[in-house]
C-alpha cells in the first residue's frame, strides 16, 4: 500500500515514500543550500527515518560537514543528480530531511518558518512566516 506522501527524483529511478505530515517545514538561505540546490534557497522538512521507506533506486550519498561543522549525507540520484534527500545530520539523529521539490505533489505541504534569512539576499521579499536569522533554537 502507497504511503501518504510520494516523491521521486527527476528521472524517476529513486523513489520513496513516507505516511508523517512534517511540522518543521523551512526554507533555508543558507550558503549551504545555495551552493546544493543552485538557487537562492532550499525547502525542506523533517520525516522520521523510520516512516521513511525507499521504493526503489540507489541514492547516491555525498557525505559533506556544513558550514555550522555539522556532518551530513546529501542523496542524489545516481542516473540524473536530482537531489532529493538528507540523511545523517549531526545533531538529528534518526531523521530525514526531504526535498520539498522531490514530492509528487509538492503542493501538499507549505513552509511553516524562514531560516538563515541573514543570508537571504536583497531581492528576495520575507514571507508571512516566522524568521530566524540563523537555525531556529
Ligand atoms: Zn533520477
Ligand atoms: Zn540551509
Amino acid at each position: 500500500m502507497t504511503k501518504k506522501y510520494t516523491a521521486k527524483c527527476a528521472c524517476g529511478a529513486v523513489k520513496f515514500e513516507f505516511d508523517t505530515d512534517p511540522t518543521f517545514i523551512a526554507i533555508c538561505h543558507c550558503l549551504d543550500c545555495k551552493k546544493a540546490s543552485g538557487g537562492e534557497a532550499a525547502t525542506f522538512f523533517a520525516v522520521p527515518e523510520d516512516d521513511f521507506t525507499l521504493i526503489s533506486g540507489k541514492p547516491k550519498a555525498f557525505h559533506y560537514i556544513a558550514n555550522s561543522g555539522n556532518g551530513l549525507d546529501r542523496n542524489s540520484c545516481p542516473e540524473c543528480a536530482a537531489r532529493v534527500f538528507t540523511d545523517n545530520l549531526d545533531g538529528f539523529p534518526g531523521t530525514v530531511f526531504v526535498q520539498l521539490g522531490s514530492l509528487d505533489r509538492p503542493e501538499l505541504i507549505t513552509p511553516k518558518l524562514e531560516m538563515f534569512t541573514r543570508r537571504r539576499l536583497g531581492w528576495v521579499k520575507p514571507l508571512d512566516l516566522p524568521q530566524f536569522e540563523n537555525m531556529p533554537s
